[in-house]
C-alpha cells in the first residue's frame, strides 16, 4: 500500500494526541498538524480547570466514561515519564442541602458503577478534612488529580517534531476538497495534499465539518466559563478540590475551587451563552456567529428550555456578589477582595437540531476525513484515549489495515 500521509487540524490536546497515536500506529506515514493561532493549547486545552476527572458524573458504559478512566490513566503515566505536574489531591463533591443530598446518593451509585471508592462524608467528618469547608455531607473521591494540560500538549509537539513531523501555526484551514484519492487543504498560507484528514478543531467543529460535506445534524454552541484567582492569602483555603453537587441534566459542574499545579486557586467556571464562537468576555461580540445560532432550531430550543438556568448564569456572570454568594454556600469565609481577575475558557457544546445538548463524545467521517465533532468535559482527561479511539476508527474507516 502507498504511504499515507496525514492531516490533523487543530493544536489541541486532541489533535496532538491524535497524532502521536498515528506517529506510533503508523511509523512511516507522515503528519502534519495544522493550527490556527499563533501557538498551540490557545483555546479550550489552554483555559480550563486542569482537573483530572475519575469519571464521577458519566453514564457507565458510556464513551465519556470509559475514555476518562483509561485516559486519566494515560495522562499520569504520560506525566510521570516527561516530568509533567500531576498531584492527586482528591476532591470533595459538596451537598448544601437535603435535594443536593438526594441526587448525592445518586452520585455515590454512579461512582461505584464507574469502578471508583468513594467515601460518604458527613458534615463532622467533612469539617475535619477541610475545616474551611461547609455542607451537610460530602462525597470524597480521592482518584482525582490535577496537572498542567498546555505542558502535555507542548510536550507531545516536541515528541512529534523530534520524530519530523510538522506542525504548521497562524495557518487557518478556509476550504476541504476530497476526491476518491486524496483531500486538498486549502489554508491562509496554500494549500496542502493528504491521504487523509482528521479534523480536532473543537469550537469550530461544525464548521470544519461542514467544508468536508458531512451531513450536519448538529451544531457548536460556544458556553463562556469564567474563573477567578483566589487571593495568594487564599490559596490554601483547601486542600481537596471542592465541587458543588450538579444540576441535573446540564453538562456542565457549577462553580468549583480548584488547586491549580503552580500553587494556586482557582474559582469557577460558570456556564454563559457566549456571543462569539471564541469569545472570552462579554465585549467580545461576533454578528456572524450569533447570526449562525440563531438560525439554528436547536439553539432556539436550548434557549426556550433553559432560559431559567440561562438568566441566573447570566445575572451571576456580571455581578461579581452573585458569582461569590455561589462560592459562599460551601465555603463561606471567602470575601469579594479575594476574587482576582483570570482569564476564562470557552467550552465547544455540540447541540443537535431538537435542542439536545451531546453529552458523549460524537464523531463523523466522510470516504478520508474523520471529524470530532463533540468532545466536552473531560476531553483532556481522556485525550490519549481519545486519540488511540480516533487512529483505531481511522483505521478502520480508511481501510487501512
Ligand atoms: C472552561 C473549561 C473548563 C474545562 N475543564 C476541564 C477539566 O478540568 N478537565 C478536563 O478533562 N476537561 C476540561 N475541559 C474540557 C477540555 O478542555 C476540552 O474538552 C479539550 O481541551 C478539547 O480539546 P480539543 O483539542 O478538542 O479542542 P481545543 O483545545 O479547543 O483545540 C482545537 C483547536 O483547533 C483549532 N482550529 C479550529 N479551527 C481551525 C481551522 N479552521 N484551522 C486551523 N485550526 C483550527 C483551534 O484554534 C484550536 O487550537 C474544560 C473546558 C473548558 C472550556
Amino acid at each position: 500500500m502507498q504511504k499515507p500521509n496525514f492531516i490533523i487540524i487543530g493544536g489541541g490536546i486532541v489533535g496532538l494526541a491524535t497524532a502521536l497515536k498515528l506517529s506510533n500506529t503508523y511509523p512511516t506515514a507522515s503528519i502534519h498538524i495544522i493550527e490556527k493561532e499563533p501557538a498551540l493549547a490557545r483555546h479550550q486545552t489552554g483555559n480550563n480547570s486542569g482537573v483530572v476527572h475519575a469519571g464521577v458524573y458519566y453514564q457507565p458504559g458510556s464513551l465519556k466514561a470509559e475514555f476518562c478512566r483509561t485516559g486519566g490513566a494515560m495522562v499520569e503515566q504520560f506525566c510521570a515519564e516527561h516530568d509533567i505536574a500531576f498531584d492527586r489531591c482528591g476532591k470533595l463533591i459538596v451537598a448544601t442541602n437535603d435535594i443536593e443530598v438526594e441526587r448525592m446518593k445518586e452520585l455515590m451509585t454512579r461512582c461505584i458503577a464507574n469502578g471508583l471508592s468513594p467515601t460518604w462524608l458527613n458534615c463532622e467528618e467533612l469539617e475535619a478534612l477541610e475545616p474551611n469547608i461547609t455542607g451537610v455531607a460530602a462525597l470524597h473521591v480521592t482518584e482525582s488529580a490535577i496537572t498542567d494540560y498546555t505542558a502535555i500538549t507542548l510536550k507531545m509537539a516536541d515528541l512529534l517534531r523530534a520524530k519530523g513531523h510538522e506542525i504548521s501555526l497562524d495557518t487557518e484551514v478556509i476550504a476541504v476538497k476530497e476526491t476518491s484519492s486524496e483531500v486538498t487543504v486549502t489554508t491562509n498560507k496554500g494549500s496542502f495534499e493528504c491521504s487523509y484528514l482528521i479534523a480536532c478543531a473543537g469550537l469550530m467543529a461544525d464548521r470544519l465539518a461542514g467544508m468536508c460535506g458531512v451531513d450536519l445534524d448538529f451544531r457548536i454552541v460556544p458556553f463562556r466559563g469564567e474563573y477567578f484567582e483566589l487571593d495568594a492569602s487564599k490559596a490554601t483555603v483547601c486542600k481537596n478540590m471542592i465541587y458543588p453537587v450538579p444540576a441535573p441534566d446540564m453538562p456542565f459542574l457549577g462553580i468549583h475551587l480548584t488547586p491549580t499545579t503552580n500553587g494556586s486557586m482557582t474559582v469557577g467556571p460558570n456556564a454563559v451563552l457566549s456571543l462569539a464562537r471564541e469569545g472570552y468576555t462579554w465585549t467580545d461580540i461576533n454578528l456572524s456567529d450569533l447570526a449562525e445560532m440563531i438560525a439554528f432550531s436547536g439553539f432556539r430550543k436550548v434557549i426556550k428550555d433553559n432560559w431559567k438556568s440561562g438568566l441566573t448564569e447570566f445575572r451571576n456572570s456580571l455581578s461579581r456578589k452573585r458569582y461569590l454568594e455561589e462560592c459562599r454556600k460551601y465555603c463561606p469565609s471567602l470575601t469579594l477582595d479575594d476574587l482576582k481577575a483570570r482569564s476564562s475558557g470557552v467550552r465547544a457544546q455540540a447541540v443537535l437540531a431538537d435542542g439536545t445538548l451531546v453529552h458523549d463524545f460524537l464523531l463523523k467521517n466522510t470516504a478520508r476525513t474523520l471529524h470530532v465533532c463533540n468532545a466536552p468535559s473531560p476531553a483532556a482527561t481522556s485525550s490519549f484515549a481519545i486519540g488511540d479511539y480516533l487512529v483505531e476508527k481511522a483505521t478502520e474507516e480508511f481501510d487501512l489495515r
